[in-house]
């Protein structure tokens, strides 16, 4: 699950990581009120307006923007609350913004010049261990620095039972050329980020830029989160975190029916049970020239109101020009699940407007087969794995 730039700001926070500090706002009013709070805490006149989406590259969108006094922060933030935000990550419809954060500029100029680095902490899931990765070139992709300059992307690996040792957070300060203050704060900073990554048990923290203040602050600038959603249970005020809008409807509306739905960009909808049964159905759509246009595993009771509810959240995909149902009747019997289908084709009339392909392979299959055959329904029946694919192939033609 991901979180919001703020959102994640308040959790590094919460680990006493130095954060550029912020209030988020939904009009143009709330930012103004934001700024002048900010202004009464930090001192400083100078803010920066951020789109609040969950997508990166916000800064080459238009998203992320400063204001040098209050009449810009109002037409700023009024610029980009209801915006389309289109960056390199995101659709070219772009990301609708409900809400932006206003932030302190931190990149105030000084004695020293500021630094931007990159950071983040992940699992290496080759090592079977966490791993923080950074670099000195901040600001940008880290995937462009992974292709130009991969000898300015270091790596320190930790062992769990151990946890991050003084020496590695030194390394890491030392490797990105600090010295003095700066050098200690990173070396706090980086313990800090690792509690906090291990803590609310994420899947993901990137943090960049990381930046060198000209006071020799190392403040967290941006914050991108992706939380192990097999964790949240632990975490009830972290789980209250989740913005649906940010996240595709039909899935939202499929998670709370109980579905395990995940939406592709295909043209053949599939409705199987058992997660290994719908990654080989996928493949049999593949070779039969198709594209599956989902991946859903309706589980073990795919009684007539489930079987129903399925149809119709892959129906809400326009893509979708047939659906191929695959089950494997094995604590279910295949006559219940024909019955099923049967029934909520019966249900929803007019609203199935693309041929049915149906599979049902186990206990009862040819019993399940007849009740398909005689239901007079535009639903084709397929006993064999190839049939199946033969079906498909022939009515997307
Ligand atoms: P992203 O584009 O989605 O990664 O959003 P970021 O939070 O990383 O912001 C984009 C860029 O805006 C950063 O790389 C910074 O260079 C710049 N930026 C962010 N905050 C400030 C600020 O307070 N002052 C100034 N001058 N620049 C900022
Ligand atoms: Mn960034």
């Amino acid at each position: 699950m991901n979180l919001h730039e703020y959102q994640g700001k308040e959790i590094l926070a919460s680990y006493g990581v130095t954060i550029q500090r912020g209030k988020v706002a939904t009009t143009a009013a709330e930012a103004v009120a934001a700024a002048k709070e900010l202004t009464e805490e930090t001192g400083t006149g100078w803010h920066v307006i951020k789109a609040q989406v969950h997508a990166g590259g916000r800064g080459k969108g238009g998203g992320v923007k400063l204001a040098k006094n209050l009449e810009q922060v109002e037409e700023i933030a009024g610029q980009i609350i209801g915006m389309d935000l289109v960056t390199p990550q995101t659709s070219a419809e772009g990301k609708r913004v409900h809400q932006v954060l206003v932030a302190e500029d931190v990149y105030e100029p000084g004695e020293v010049e500021v630094e931007e680095f990159y950071m983040s902490v992940l699992l290496d899931r080759a090592q079977g261990k966490n791993m923080i990765m950074y670099s000195t070139e901040g600001g940008m992709d880290i995937e462009t620095v992974a292709e130009e300059t991969p000898h300015l992307i270091f790596t320190e690996t930790i062992d769990a039972s151990h946890g991050l040792q003084g020496f590695q957070a030194r390394r890491i300060a030392f490797n990105l050329g600090l010295s003095g203050k700066a050098f200690k704060e990173m070396t706090k900073f980086v313990a800090a980020l690792y509690n906090a990554y291990v803590g609310s048990d994420s899947a993901l923290f990137e943090i960049n830029p990381v930046l060198k203040a000209s006071d020799n602050r190392i403040i967290a600038v941006d914050c991108k989160i992706t939380l192990d959603e097999n964790a949240l249970f632990r975490h009830k005020d972290l789980a209250a975190m989740r913005d649906t809008r940010e996240e595709n409807a039909t899935e939202v509306e499929a998670k709370a029916v109980g579905l395990n739905y995940v939406d592709l960009d295909g043209n053949v909808g599939c409705m199987v049970n058992g997660a290994g049964l719908a990654m080989a159905t996928m493949d049999l759509i593949k070779q039969a020239g198709g594209e599956p246009a989902n991946f859903l595993d309706v589980g073990g009771t795919a009684d007539a109101k489930r079987v129903e509810e399925a149809f119709r959240i892959i129906l809400k995909d326009d893509k979708v020009e047939a659906i191929l149902v695959n089950i494997f009747g094995g604590i279910v019997r295949c006559d219940r699940v024909a019955q099923g289908i049967v029934d909520a084709y019966k249900n929803m009339g007019d609203a199935i407007n693309v041929p049915i392909i149906v599979r049902l392979q186990g206990t009862n299959a040819e019993i399940a087969k007849e009740l398909i055959d005689n239901s007079g329904l535009d639903v084709q029946s397929a006993v064999e794995f190839q049939e199946a694919a033969d079906k498909v192939q022939a009515v997307i033609g």
